[in-house]
């Protein structure tokens, strides 16, 4: 692994695959002098994000480990591993919420990455959350982080501290980021779309959300050609 950062501590970043984790994992090469990176294969709709999340994670010079965690897909209970939920319609429980949101999802991915980060000597977690565009779901604010941060810290007795650095940015401010990070190019691998379409449908949350952080940042979606 080559080093990178100026800060000799090693970090794992989690990623998706999508834009924000891939920003995230660029933000951490430059801090950190050792990264790696985690996927999670957890039924999702199209396994063409674990495909852009090794593609992404080999541009960075990162390792890539997929954790498979199978039993979420028995839920079946949102828009995201039950193909027969409309995308935009409202959470069967809370319907502050979107169809999309999984219940515990981050819980579990900080969880497991966290017991990963531990088994390899590794204290600082990296995760793509943004409580600005967050698309409503609880499971990418502040507070629960460090809620998260706090609870894995106690209960593995290893000091676990969760890195955020999209938390207070909206789309564009993160595209914004990934051009100062040198890095906006590498959307072109990123993916996004809820429908598993190449480069987007255009029409799902997802890709309005994303269209509208690059109109307003007003530079061109690498992944549009
Ligand atoms: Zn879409």
């Amino acid at each position: 692994m080559k080093k990178h950062g100026a800060n000799g501590a090693k970090a794992l970043v989690l990623l998706s695959g999508g834009q924000d984790s891939t920003t995230s994992l660029f933000w951490a090469k430059n801090k950190f002098g050792y990264v790696e990176t985690l996927s999670f294969d957890y039924g999702q709709r199209h396994k063409i994000e674990l495909k852009s999340a090794k593609k992404i994670a080999k541009l960075a010079d990162a390792g890539n480990t997929v954790i498979k965690i199978k039993e979420f897909e028995a839920l079946k209970n949102n828009a995201l591993l039950d193909k027969k939920i409309n995308l935009k319609g409202k959470d069967s429980v809370n319907k502050n919420l979107p169809a999309t949101f999984v219940p515990g999802r981050n819980i579990l991915f900080l969880t497991v990455a966290a017991a990963f980060a531990y088994t390899r000597g590794i204290k600082d977690i990296v995760i793509g959350v943004s409580q600005v565009d967050y698309s409503g779901y609880p499971d990418c604010r502040a507070g629960f982080i460090r809620s998260m941060e706090k609870t894995l810290s106690i209960g593995m007795e290893y000091p676990v501290k969760i890195h955020t650095p999209l938390i207070k940015l909206d789309k564009k401010q993160t595209v914004l980021l990934a051009i100062k990070l040198g890095v906006l190019e590498i959307m072109a691998y990123t993916h996004t779309c809820y429908e598993g379409k190449k480069p987007g449908c255009g029409k799902c949350p997802a890709c309005v959300l994303r269209r509208k952080g690059f109109d307003e940042s007003g530079v061109k979606d690498p992944a549009l050609g």
